[in-house]
């Protein structure tokens, strides 16, 4: 079997959606880019994330051709492979349905950076169009509304992190997750005051070396 270690980080990080509440079900997805080798490792559709084994995991060219695996892989597999091919600054991906992103979801809106952890996403969070799920087209708008960005919301959808490391995407989807409760809240009460932008950039660049791996 190619990629163990991989195959046991998607199994792993799909519980993990699970236990920090940020997907119910089968939601969601996730996958790591093997670059040099042209290889995704994607979670398969359709499958509980607790009867995901390491064998379960598809292993894909870019262009979806299957490499190891015998289940189908995830249905947004495209909305994965469009970052892979055009940033190479992004070699995870977490996609979930958690509820405070989702709540912004549906209402088409985005994230102000209201916090300084914001920042860990690049800047504010834009709100990609509605586009159906699975498609080209929502691939497209996702990636156009995360330029410049490691998080976008997709409208009346979800949320979507991407980084480097599965860890670092998975940090950033569990953060946005937070800052979006708290903007919530906050909206809720007044109207919440926001950093500079100029001061955004300042973190977010202090923030390159602040997650692990
Ligand atoms: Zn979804």
């Amino acid at each position: 079997m190619l990629y163990p270690d991989e195959r046991k980080l998607i199994v792993e990080y799909g519980k993990k959606l699970l236990s920090s509440g940020l997907t119910k079900g089968t939601g969601g997805n996730l996958s790591i880019f093997k670059r040099d080798d042209d290889v995704v490792l994607i979670s398969p559709s359709g499958l509980e994330y607790t009867q995901t084994r390491p064998e379960d995991v598809v292993l894909t060219n870019l262009r979806g051709e299957v490499i190891e695996g015998t289940r189908k892989p995830s249905s947004e597999f495209p909305m994965h492979v469009v970052f892979y091919r055009e940033r190479t600054d992004i070699d995870a991906i977490v996609h979930t349905h958690s509820p405070f992103c989702t709540t912004l979801s549906v209402l088409g809106r985005g994230m102000p950076a209201h916090h300084y952890l914001v920042a860990l996403a690049g800047g504010d969070v834009r709100c990609s169009e509605y586009e159906t799920f699975g498609t080209e087209e929502l691939a497209q708008t996702a990636f156009d509304a995360m330029r410049e960005r490691y998080a976008v919301i997709l409208k009346n959808h979800g949320m979507m992190a991407g980084a480097s490391s599965l860890n670092k995407a998975f940090y950033i989807a569990e953060e946005m997750e937070l800052m979006a409760e708290v903007y919530w809240r906050a909206c809720c009460i007044g109207e919440p005051m926001l950093l500079a932008e100029e001061e955004i950039r300042k973190v977010a660049s202090g923030m390159k070396t602040y997650v692990r791996e």
